[in-house]
């Protein structure tokens, strides 16, 4: 290394005084170069009580793993002093500019690979870097509690309360996104009434009231609404169309699998006269809609349709509802929304389909809420678009599926937090740059 270089990478490095660099190694053969850096003060202030000019204790030898120099693995040596001060009497580590207090990253490094796994799941992040999946998680535990702190909730009005779960049919998180700016506010363990009380509590922390939420958004969980209507006391509560079809699918399926499980020979009669294709293909055909039918589940609705079957009053009762939905949304009309779903109800009551009474029932009983959930458009697109990103989300926690884990990466990629590090490559790009973009 010649003259001059320890200067360049005092630069380079963003080094001020009492710091720089003493010596620089590179080692082609293991690709990686090292920094030795030097603190000259023998005199330093107190981190502890930041009184000035106390005495060097000892100094201790550290390490940091900091961004590659081009192909090369980078690290940073210092002997990081210890001030024992007259004043306060205790002996404090001085704190380096570069890194957290106990952290082996350098600051630029973890925000490198924070932003990485905004994009990525954890492991494959992990393997770019060369560190474990462990040392990043930590990170990201640290960093968005740390901006969630900081995160400001008292604009938010309307809220989306919605469950997902962490392996199918078990460890249920509830979370609670903002439909207006469209991103996640809360998540925690369960699905009880506890958990929306645990929202206002949340809210408050966070320069809001429980009070400012005039609207939720939700399924028909009664143990949500329960716990609305003991924590949020100015909201309204629509239930969604995503959740009310989800409902009369499933009352549909429930239909379907009864009758051929009580009259097998009826429905293969049905189908064609016992074409297993047809009758294998009816399940699938039933729930997707008749837009996207293949040429088989075309001819098995056709048979369907021609047939007795209960499965074919309940399918006609599935998309009557869609339709009562689809008018609604076009109208934007109250009475006549109101109208037509009470319509639907008394079909579905006088139908002798046990599922679908039940189904028209619960309607009945939450009319108001379910009007509404038919007028206003707002949570619907959204619903979905935020659980295709929740999805993505418990793929990127593959291998460290827990649920801290995957409230951490939810909030790292769903919350738009404002108090992030930024991704130290966006710096080298120049204004408007798009090789580099944060997708939230
Ligand atoms: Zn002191």
């Amino acid at each position: 290394m010649g003259i001059g270089i320890e200067a360049l990478f005092t630069n380079a490095l963003g080094l001020q005084a009492p710091w720089s660099v003493k010596a620089v190694k590179l080692d082609t053969n293991r690709r990686r170069i090292d920094f030795d850096l030097k603190c000259d003060a023998q005199r330093l202030p107190c981190p502890n009580c930041a009184v000035p000019e106390q005495g060097v204790h000892d100094r201790l030898q550290r390490q940091w793993r900091h961004l590659d120099f081009f192909q090369y693995e980078a690290w940073l040596h210092a002997e990081v002093p210890r001030i024992a001060c007259k004043a306060c009497g205790k002996t404090t580590q001085m704190q380096v500019p570069w890194a957290r207090e106990g952290s082996g990253f350098t600051a630029l490094f973890e925000a490198l690979a924070l932003s990485l796994c905004q994009e990525l799941p954890v492991r494959q992040a992990a393997d770019l870097l060369r560190c474990s999946d462990k040392q990043l998680w930590r990170r990201i535990e640290h960093y968005v509690s740390a901006a969630r702190k900081l995160d400001d909730m008292s604009n938010v009005r309307i809220i989306g309360i919605d469950e997902t779960s962490l392996r199918k049919g078990q460890n249920y998180i509830t979370v609670v996104h903002d439909l207006e700016a469209k991103r996640l506010l809360f998540a925690c363990e369960g699905r009880r009434h506890q958990s929306v009380l645990d929202f206002a509590n949340e809210i408050t922390a966070h320069g809001g009231t429980p009070e400012q939420i005039e609207h939720v958004c939700q399924d028909m969980s009664a143990a949500y609404a329960k716990g609305v209507g003991m924590a949020l006391p100015e909201a309204q509560i629509s239930y969604d169309r995503f959740h009310v079809i989800a409902m009369a699918n499933e009352a549909m399926d429930k239909v379907r699998r009864q009758e051929s499980s009580d009259t097998p020979q009826t429905v293969k009669e049905a189908m064609a006269g016992g074409e297993r294709k047809l009758h294998k293909s009816l399940a699938w055909a039933m729930r997707r809609n008749p837009e996207s039918w293949s040429e088989t589940q075309r001819q098995a609705m056709a048979c369907l349709q021609r047939s007795n079957l209960k499965s074919a009053r309940a399918w006609r009762l599935k998309m009557a509802l869609r339709a009562v939905y689809a008018n609604a949304a076009q109208s934007n009309n109250e009475e006549q929304a109101k109208a037509d779903l009470l319509n639907w109800i008394s079909w579905a009551r006088r139908c002798r389909l046990e599922p679908f009474k039940k189904l028209a029932a619960t309607l009945k009983e939450r009319m108001d809420g379910v009007v509404r959930g038919m007028l206003d458009n707002r949570s619907n697109a959204y619903v979905e678009s935020m659980n295709g990103l929740l999805q993505q989300a418990k793929r990127a926690a593959r291998g460290f599926r827990t649920a801290a884990n995957f409230i951490a990466i939810a909030y790292l990629r769903m919350s738009k937090l404002q108090h992030l590090p930024s991704n130290p490559l966006q710096l080298a790009m120049p204004q408007g740059g798009v090789l580099l973009h944060r997708c939230l």
